[in-house]
């Protein structure tokens, strides 16, 4: 963060905070009153996870065509009906990755059906950055003429009221100038990037949030706790007394007062509670610092950034990160069928079946992962083939 931000920052949000609820923020112009936390929905929302959500003052509902098995928004839209929740009371944003704007209208009212509503608070162009696609976006495309003319027309139609992007990219050229450029567009009102501790210290990715809050823009970070695997080993020294490294994470991004929500998925009613309490108090000690810092290290060279450094060596233009991600989905997240799913979207000449292990990828990561090691894998156990 300014890395050194550690306050909650809640008083400079206006945060309302009622006694043992999930803090409320202003999501930026939109105006919408959003809960601090949102529910992410990679995996498929279960009902009693979502009724404890609620019941803490959640309001805001993540979600993708593409997420759960293409069966998030479905089964959100029943879990809605379930539990009798009235549409005003959630704050519901779906996302794509088309990039064709004239397609937005089709793929909103296909979104806004299967989850049996009528309208999106938010809709967002997914995943802006290239992850996934071997032909990376531009980071000056939100301010496109079609793209302005697609999303004034969408919110007049009512089918959106508000509309932002996403970005997994870890390339900080990439996301510094994507989030400085889209921060000029009057008509883009959120934005959603990844943010998380490993992100300490750089002042450059902070100026670029402050620059996107101060322009009015809901801002939101996602992968908050960075994909580490958290072998027990390593954990080990992290924990205890009261320091629960899951929570540090999302506490830290939280703590930067530029941040509105963060947004998590929530695998089991545990990491619920755990999330939410984190989310009730974002105020990191100096001690909690310290230690989050100690096991960010421990673990880097676990974590894939996504800079997409070692794709851009290695000679075969194997899709690495999107590789490295699906391996990340079904090592350090326990969601092989995401693993796969996501696999299974990289076109076959960018899959790792021509890695000739020449060893480019790892020579160019910043990080020293084990690249080659999770191309293998990948390549025997993520094909659905296999
Ligand atoms: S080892 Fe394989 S994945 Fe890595 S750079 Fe060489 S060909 Fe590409
Ligand atoms: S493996 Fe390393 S170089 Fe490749 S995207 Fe991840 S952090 Fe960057």
């Amino acid at each position: 963060m300014a890395g050194g931000i550690v306050g909650a920052g809640l008083e400079a949000l206006g945060a309302e905070a009622k006694r043992d609820k999930i803090p409320i923020v202003t999501l930026g112009r939109t105006g919408l009153k959003v809960s601090r936390i949102a529910l992410g929905t990679t995996q498929a929302p279960d009902r009693n996870i979502l009724a404890y959500c609620i019941s803490q003052g959640l309001n805001f509902i993540d979600t993708a065509p593409n997420y759960a098995h293409f069966q998030a928004e479905a089964i959100l839209g029943r879990r809605f009906r379930e539990l009798n929740l009235k549409r005003e009371s959630l704050v519901i944003a779906s996302k794509n990755k088309s990039r064709d704007p004239s397609s937005w209208p089709r793929l909103v009212r296909e979104s806004c059906k299967r989850l049996g509503i009528e309208y999106l608070d938010i809709f967002y162009a997914h995943s802006l950055g290239g992850i996934g696609k071997h032909v990376p976006d531009s980071p000056t495309w939100p301010l496109r003429p079609e793209v302005e003319r697609g999303v004034r027309e969408l919110k007049r139609s009512g089918l959106i009221r508000f509309f932002g992007y996403t970005s997994h990219a870890g390339d900080k050229d990439f996301v510094n100038a994507l989030i400085r450029n889209a921060a000029k567009a009057d008509y883009i009102d959120v934005m959603m990037v990844r943010y998380n501790f490993r992100d300490y210290g750089d002042e450059r990715l902070a100026e670029s949030l402050a620059i996107a809050h101060k322009a009015g823009q809901g801002v939101i970070a996602m992968k908050t706790q960075s994909g580490a695997k958290a072998t027990p080993e390593k954990v080990k020294p992290f924990l205890g007394d009261g320091f629960n490294h899951w929570q540090a994470a999302i506490r830290w991004a939280a703590s930067n007062p530029n941040v509105h929500v963060v947004c998590a998925n929530m695998r089991n009613l545990e990491m619920a509670k755990q999330n939410i309490e984190a989310i009730k108090r974002p105020r990191l000690s100096a001690s909690e610092l310290d230690r989050l810092m100690i096991y960010a290290q421990a673990t880097s060279a676990e974590a894939c950034r996504m800079c997409a450094s070692c794709a851009k060596a290695c000679p075969e233009g194997i899709a690495l990160p999107e590789i490295l991600r699906a391996v990340m989905y079904c090592e350090d997240y326990g969601d092989p069928d995401m693993a796969r799913q996501i696999y299974a979207e990289i076109e076959p000449p960018f899959r790792p079946d021509r890695c000739r292990n020449c060893g480019a990828c790892e020579a160019a990561c910043p990080n020293g992962l084990a690249i080659r090691e999770k191309v293998a894998f990948a390549a025997n156990s993520l094909s659905w083939e296999t």
